[in-house]
């Protein structure tokens, strides 16, 4: 038998809709087991919920649970039971899955409604077999309560039944889809994602958010819009004597698709565009000067920037846009030191920085660029990662040159790419 090293975490429910308490459930389940992932896998079509009508598609449901889970590393969608025809049964499914993935251990995790019930579940025997049972309280069931129904159920399936310590949250999906009916709030029951998309498309009956125009707000918008935009080209009238002229035409590339990617991954245009005009701000400072400015301003070098000073420009630059150009915002100031190293888990807007920097029209080198500049627009991640394999291939062939942390960047993202790939499990970030 193939020997267990990972430990899955299987979040199984209708989802319609997910909600905080399926996402605090997964989170806490995660910890307390030290799990390495958790999936939270849809129901295609379970037996006792027939009554599709009020209720979100299948389509819908996934795409909620995408949007709810983005942004949680250790977060996957599985669609084993979505794709399975006609019923499911969680024994088969748990079968099913051992069999997938001989090296990992299943957790399946349960609030306390569902283990009440779970003696009435095809094959209960056969579920124990295949995973361990976690269990969370609901609907204020007292920890006596739910002691004894641990033990019950360890003693009639033989089972291993163990306790999640989670508060009693009291949110159902049937309460959210009441909710919405009624015309009340679901603030902060769903993560915001997942209420923009139920407004959207007017699912449980959701009437779109009627929002009454607001004219001072929209003002103050153009207003702080404008500002943004002055301060841009006040930026850009220093910098360009700090360039030579293919530098600053190449600023400019990165500024301009920095901002149109920040328009599709839902970033701030200012600050695309302020970390991708100044991004290479110290580029042309002569190494020697890098250094000693460095030392100066007590920016501190590790020993390979010392001896691979062509590095020394992002964290330099980073100083710069603060001290010279007035740049106050942390996020800005990360995209700029990290644009050319990158680093594990990045920010939207770091990633978007050191993408655009790699493809940015004036660009010709790399290999694969028409591929990977469409990838820039699909998936960030995905497109991280296939920019690292490049660049890690590239500098094989001078490894002395390879810096620590592009090393770890690229490990980071290559095992978000194989964890996508190998579990066929669909992870959408
Ligand atoms: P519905 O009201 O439609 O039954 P639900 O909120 O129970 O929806 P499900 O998709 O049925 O959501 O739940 C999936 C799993 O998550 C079940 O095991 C359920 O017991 C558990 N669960 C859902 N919400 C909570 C909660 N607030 N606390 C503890 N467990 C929960
Ligand atoms: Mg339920």
């Amino acid at each position: 038998m193939e020997k267990k090293t990972r430990k899955i975490g299987i979040m199984g429910g209708t989802f319609d809709p997910i909600h905080i308490g399926h996402l605090i459930l997964g989170e806490g389940a995660y910890r307390q087991f030290g799990l390495n992932e958790v999936w939270f896998m849809p129901a295609g079509n379970p037996p006792h919920k027939q009554n599709r009508e009020g209720r979100a598609t299948d389509e819908q449901r996934v795409e909620m649970i995408r949007r709810a889970i983005a942004g949680n590393p250790h977060f996957a969608l599985c669609l084993e039971e979505m794709n399975a025809d006609g019923f499911t049964y969680s024994y088969r499914t748990l079968e099913a899955l051992n069999l997938r993935y001989p090296d990992a251990e299943f957790y399946f995790i349960l609030g306390a409604d569902s283990l009440f019930d779970f003696h009435k579940w095809r094959e209960p025997g056969r579920i124990c077999r295949a995973c361990r049972i976690v269990v969370a309280t609901r609907n204020q069931v007292s920890d006596e309560k739910l002691d004894e129904a641990l033990e019950r159920n360890r003693e009639q399936f033989q089972g291993e039944f163990l306790k999640l310590d989670t508060p009693n949250l009291d949110i159902s999906s049937g309460n959210i889809r009441e909710r919405i009916r009624e015309g009340q709030t679901i603030r902060y029951y769903l993560p915001d994602a997942v209420i923009g998309y139920i407004r959207e498309y007017g699912i449980y009956g959701c009437q779109p958010a009627a929002e009454p125009f607001d004219r001072q707000a929209a003002q103050e918008q153009e207003d702080t819009q404008m500002a943004g935009t002055q301060k841009l080209w006040s930026i850009d009238k220093k910098l360009r004597k700090e360039l030579d002229d293919s530098r600053y035409r190449h600023t400019l590339g990165v500024m301009f698709t920095a901002a149109s990617m920040a328009m599709v991954f839902g970033v701030s245009l200012e600050q695309a565009q302020t970390a991708g005009l100044l991004h290479d701000c110290a580029k042309c400072i002569p190494n020697e000067k890098k250094i000693s400015m460095c030392r100066k301003h007590k920016v501190p070098l590790t020993a390979f920037e010392e001896t691979h000073p062509f590095l020394i420009h992002a964290k330099l630059g980073a100083y710069l846009a603060g001290k010279k150009y007035g740049v106050e915002d942390r996020e800005v100031l990360g995209a700029i030191t990290w644009h050319t190293t990158g680093k594990p888990e990045m920010t939207k807007l770091e990633m978007i920085v050191y993408i655009a920097d790699y493809i940015e029209p004036q660009r010709d080198k790399a290999p694969r660029l028409a591929e990977i500049r469409r990838l820039a627009f699909e998936d960030l991640e995905e497109c991280m990662y296939q920019i690292l394999k490049d660049s890690m291939a590239y500098l094989s062939a001078n490894p002395e040159n390879l810096d620590r942390t592009t090393e770890a960047a690229y490990k980071y993202y290559k095992k978000l790419h194989d964890s996508r790939k190998q579990q066929d499990v669909k992870v959408w970030k």
